[in-house]
């Protein structure tokens, strides 16, 4: 977009249109909102943004969100542990726990397979999923997402996990 304004207001609407589906200017009517809050209200915004960076990281085991090594779901001992659910990103577990029918446990792979972007599976969680398989676990139920490159991440972890004597089930979701 052409920079209209100068400074500091500009540099804010340029942070603004860099956000995913964000477009110049909605990035302008943020900013402005932003310029005529209260500083209270831009410290709690502020200090919003920090600990984002400062205290969220990523689960050990699971790759779900987490603000210690194990997520809330793996350290919840309730959780059945011979079961491990494959989703793409987070926010995939959390649809899923918003149904409240799963109870057993995750792995986030981080995306999905997607050669023309090249993503391969070395870029994704995969060896820590095979890791975890084993042992324990008696079911893995793919969740990947019904898009091109979700269904061709659940074919290769099948192929895999089936080398690996794992039972595999595709989980249809939409
Ligand atoms: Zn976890």
């Amino acid at each position: 977009m052409t920079p209209v304004y100068e400074g500091a207001i500009q540099d804010l609407i340029d942070e603004f249109d860099e956000l995913p589906g964000v477009g110049p200017k909605s990035a302008q009517r943020m900013a402005f909102h932003i310029l005529a809050a209260d500083a209270a209200r831009v410290e709690r915004f502020v200090e919003a943004l920090r600990a984002v960076k400062a205290r969220v990281r990523f689960c050990e085991t699971c790759g779900n969100i987490s603000e210690s090594e194990q997520c809330a779901v793996c350290r919840d001992p309730r959780r059945d542990q011979r079961v491990i659910c494959v989703v793409e990103e987070p926010k995939d577990l959390v649809a899923i726990e918003r149904t409240r029918e799963y109870r057993g446990l995750y792995h986030v792979l981080g995306g999905a397979i997607d050669p023309l972007s090249g993503v391969g599976p070395d870029d994704l969680r995969i060896r820590e999923l095979f890791a975890r398989v084993g042992g324990d676990v008696e079911e893995v139920i793919l969740a990947t997402n019904p898009t091109v490159v979700g269904e061709a991440t659940a074919a290769y972890l099948t192929r895999m996990l089936r080398t690996m004597d794992v039972p595999v089930s595709r989980l249809a979701s939409g």
